[in-house]
């Protein structure tokens, strides 16, 4: 497995003679790796003949008084898993290689970037699909993949991808939980153990909507009313949003179907949790 730490370098490697034929997987993040990331991983290395990984805490997608500086890191551990799912490239640009002096550009998608997320941190998917955009041309991936567990941003990068003509095909995976639902998450490190109950929360709301879906409800009031008291019960949880959404625009919708998204925003003590289901779909 190789280090990589230079743009140049990557990129050298991206478009040497010696890719010919080649296929590139990338399976772009922040790092602090857990079971979802290894599950990304293990998709790329059977879609990639070449996989690579980039761990780079972006600076420009966390908001002034977000977790930045505290974002968790291990990179041995990090090391370890990569190694475990076959990666043969770890690209860990630096904050001054990405953003130099002078920089200035950015990508903003529009409409599908604005509820949600969008919403609650402004310039967040800016960020976002600036960062996703250099990585594309850094690394030159025929297929990168994603998780669902970030299903707006999944949303914003396909939108992006075909708007610009990008030539990567973008492949969304199922959201990986713990053994008691709590969706698998780097920031799930911040939780003291009475947070991390509470946390779970928001997988049991999920769930509660799911079987209101599945017997017949579809009025998304009563949908939502039903959602938002379940993890109301938590003292310690504050909902930043619980939003039910068409699953392909992100619309706000009066009547539920299966391409519904439920989509939720917690913040559990300091630590900001998200997770969502789309009602109609098999787990
Ligand atoms: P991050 O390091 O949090 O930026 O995540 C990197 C990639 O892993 C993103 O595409 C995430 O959607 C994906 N990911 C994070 N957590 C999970 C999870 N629990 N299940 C599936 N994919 C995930």
């Amino acid at each position: 497995m190789k280090i990589i730490n230079s743009i140049i370098h990557m990129q050298a490697l991206a478009i040497a003679p010696e890719r010919e034929g080649r296929r590139i997987a990338f399976v772009p993040t922040m790092g602090f790796l857990h079971e979802g990331h290894a599950s990304l991983l293990r998709e790329g290395r059977k879609r990639g003949d070449v996989l690579v990984l980039s761990i780079f805490v972006n600076p420009i997608q966390f908001g002034k008084n977000e977790d930045l500086d505290s974002y968790p890191r291990d990179m041995e551990r990090d090391f370890q898993l990569a190694e475990a799912c076959g990666v043969d490239i770890v690209f860990i640009p630096t904050a001054t290689e990405m953003y130099p002096e002078g920089f200035q550009t950015g990508v903003s998608v529009r409409e599908i970037a604005l509820p949600l997320c969008g919403a609650s941190r402004p310039g967040h998917f800016d960020g976002v699909a600036t960062v996703v955009t250099k990585l594309f041309n850094i690394v030159r991936p025929d297929v990168a993949l994603f998780g669902c567990k970030d299903f707006q941003q999944l949303a914003v990068i396909r939108r992006m991808t075909v708007d610009l003509n990008l030539p990567v095909e973008i492949v969304g995976m199922p959201i990986v939980r713990e053994a008691d639902g709590l969706a698998m998450s780097s920031r799930n490190a911040y939780l003291s153990p009475a947070e991390r109950q509470s946390a779970l929360s928001l997988s049991r709301a999920i769930k509660r909507a799911r079987e209101l879906f599945a017997s017949g409800e579809r009025s998304i009031d009563v949908l939502e009313k039903e959602t938002r008291a379940l993890i109301e019960q938590e003292s310690t949880a504050v909902i930043d949003y619980v939003e039910f959404r068409d699953g392909a625009t992100l619309q706000g919708l009066e009547v539920a179907d299966s391409n519904t998204l439920l989509a939720l925003a917690v913040k559990i003590g300091q630590t900001r949790l998200i997770d969502n289901t789309v009602l109609g779909e098999e787990l």
